[in-house]
């Protein structure tokens, strides 16, 4: 079984917003909607988790779910403070056959069809792929006085995007091994990478944006417009 984990449980703060950014409306429809339509249309996913803050859960089940039809089932289960404690808890409401996760963030509506089956292809021949794309500008590693230490090789330079897939097992342990050692990690695959496991880069798209501040929202208008929305 391969199971979609989306985390919405995150606050608007750097949207300058008290809402969560991801219940914004694009043409009329929320954010962490579209993203959740990405999943439920394809056809290699079999559950689809939606984690989200316990104060927005009610809220979110009786005035934005009714609205849409879902095939599948949703669950939605609650966050909490950290992007990482809000995986980790959608991580133990999985479905116990669940073999393979697909982690996504709910603010990245832009996930296509295409990148989702690569994902879960990839992931079955390799075990942990990570979406992501080449790096546009030159990266600078500096010092706390900002004094540039050194040039990064750009070719070597990767942003990583979700869907960042795993074996289920092997990310719980992960995770699990996180919470032993105090490890904190902005993303899932960081977490795994300090248990030794490889990890592979899978083409994402420079579309795949995740909507963070009010110019991602610019874009995120453009793309719809590109795509005839
Ligand atoms: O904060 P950041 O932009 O890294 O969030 C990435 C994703 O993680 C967002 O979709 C956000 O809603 C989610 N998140 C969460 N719980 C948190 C913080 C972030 O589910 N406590």
């Amino acid at each position: 079984m391969n199971c979609a984990l989306i985390v919405a449980g995150g606050t608007g703060s750097r949207m300058k917003m008290d809402t969560n950014k991801q219940f914004l409306k694009l043409n009329d429809k929320e954010v962490v909607i579209r993203t959740m339509e990405a999943f439920d249309t394809n056809l290699n996913i079999d559950e689809i988790i939606v984690v989200l803050k316990k104060e927005e859960i009610e809220f979110f089940k009786t005035k934005i779910l009714p609205n849409y039809r879902f095939i599948k089932p949703i669950k939605l289960v609650e966050g909490g403070k950290q992007r990482q404690d809000s995986v980790y808890n959608g991580l133990k409401a999985l479905d116990k056959d669940c073999k393979n996760v697909l982690v996504h963030d709910g603010a990245r509506p832009f996930v296509t069809q295409e990148i989702i089956n690569d994902t879960v292809s990839k992931l079955k021949e390799l075990g942990a792929v990570v979406v992501a794309v080449k790096v546009k500008d030159t990266i600078k590693y500096v010092d706390e006085e900002h004094n540039i230490e050194s040039t990064l090789n750009r070719d070597s330079l990767f942003a990583v995007q979700t869907p960042q897939a795993f074996r289920y097992k092997m990310l719980l342990k992960a995770y699990e091994h996180a919470y032993e050692n105090e490890i904190t990690g902005t993303d899932d695959s960081s977490l795994v990478e300090k248990l030794g496991y490889k990890v592979k880069i899978i083409d994402g798209s420079y579309d795949n944006i995740k909507i963070t501040t009010k110019e991602d929202l610019d874009f995120a208008y453009q793309i719809l417009k590109r795509k005839g929305e």
